[in-house]
């Protein structure tokens, strides 16, 4: 991994320069987006020209986020000139997706701010911080270290970015800096109950319906160290599901008593299956599981996206964690 970059090395680009884009990783969740507006607000603050870009746009789940209708869709974007391209909360490169990979790549800088421990360092200067539970943080910590400004966009942005990649802050990855940064948000003014409601208790009906299915798909291995369920195009058609319904789901075989390991395999279009892999062990290291199949992420949460069909990807994913939990006993 290229060595990291200093906050004060990544405030001369921002110096240096006048237009940039912020842009995440495809399906992107809380992290992703409040990442991208917290930090480009805080560009924007200072004077300078910022684009918000996602392969998929903003999340339905995630539009109450004040700033998130400034999220555009790469590929409807039309020209974009731009002189620093910055990727948060993105592992890979190609993980932005390609409309916004060939945007990234038209700028003259690229800046890679991250916190998964399996990103490579792609950026002209690099920030990974795979202590951080969030990338979220690691933007909250630029924006003081430079002084910029922290907006009430930024404010919102960087504790629902902290809270959702925490499981609320409940994850063993949030530090005392996570609380500590989290009270200095509720001094400036961020409404704690209000926003925790529009997070976490404002889900469509579908999305419970979702749930039903996913239930009646649950299934455990003979010890119980290991459950996991599947999402068919069909159920998703039958309850119109969007892309981002599923986030947050694997949170409940997660959470069953005795599970180490859960496991979430969902059919995409053209015959891709995307999986979502969760320990509770840190012997189990899911970002090394995910890497065998060219996924990554993290020790704890991570994810693959693979050739199907659903069958004979969930075959071989089980088999290395059933390897892996054998070999960790
Ligand atoms: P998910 O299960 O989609 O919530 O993802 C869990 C974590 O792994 C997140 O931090 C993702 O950014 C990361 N991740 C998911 N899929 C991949 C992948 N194909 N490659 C690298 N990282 C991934
Ligand atoms: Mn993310
Ligand atoms: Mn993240």
């Amino acid at each position: 991994m290229s060595k990291n970059a200093t906050f004060q090395e990544i405030g001369q680009v921002f110096k240096d320069h006048d237009s940039f884009v912020v842009v995440s990783h495809v399906r992107p969740d809380g992290d992703a987006i409040g990442s991208i507006l917290a930090l480009g607000h805080a560009l924007e603050g200072i004077g300078k020209t910022v684009r918000y870009l996602n392969e998929d746009g903003c999340p339905e789940s995630l539009v109450f986020l004040p700033g998130s209708e400034k999220v555009e869709i790469s590929s409807k974007a039309g020209p974009v000139e731009v002189e620093v391209a910055i990727c948060l909360d993105t592992a890979a490169h190609s993980r932005v997706g390609e409309a916004s990979f060939a945007i990234v790549n038209s700028a003259k800088v690229v800046i890679n701010i991250d916190h998964h421990i399996s990103n490579p360092g792609y950026g002209d200067f690099n920030f990974i911080d795979d202590s951080s539970p969030a990338t979220g943080q690691i933007v909250y910590n630029l924006i003081k270290a430079l002084d910029l400004p922290l907006s009430e966009i930024s404010r919102d942005s960087i504790y629902v970015a902290t809270s959702t990649d925490t499981g609320s802050f409940q994850y063993p990855g949030t530090t005392q800096q996570t609380y500590e940064m989290a009270a200095d948000l509720v001094s400036l003014g961020l409404n704690v109950g209000e926003i925790n409601q529009l997070t976490y208790d404002n889900q469509p009906f579908r999305k419970v319906e979702l749930m039903r299915a996913l239930l009646n798909a649950l299934e455990r291995s003979d010890d119980g160290r290991v459950a996991w369920w599947h999402l068919t195009n069909e159920t998703k058609e039958e309850h119109q599901l969007i892309a981002d319904d599923t986030e947050g789901m694997i949170d409940i075989i997660r959470s069953i008593k005795g599970v180490v390991i859960a496991v979430f395999f969902e059919e995409l279009d053209e015959g891709k299956i995307r999986v979502s892999m969760r320990s509770k062990d840190k012997c189990i290291n899911c970002s090394e599981l995910c890497g065998i199949f060219g996924g990554g992420g993290h020790a704890l949460a991570a994810g693959i996206r693979m050739t199907g069909p659903l069958e004979v990807a969930r075959s071989k994913v089980l088999a290395k964690i059933r390897e892996a939990i054998n070999s960790s006993l």
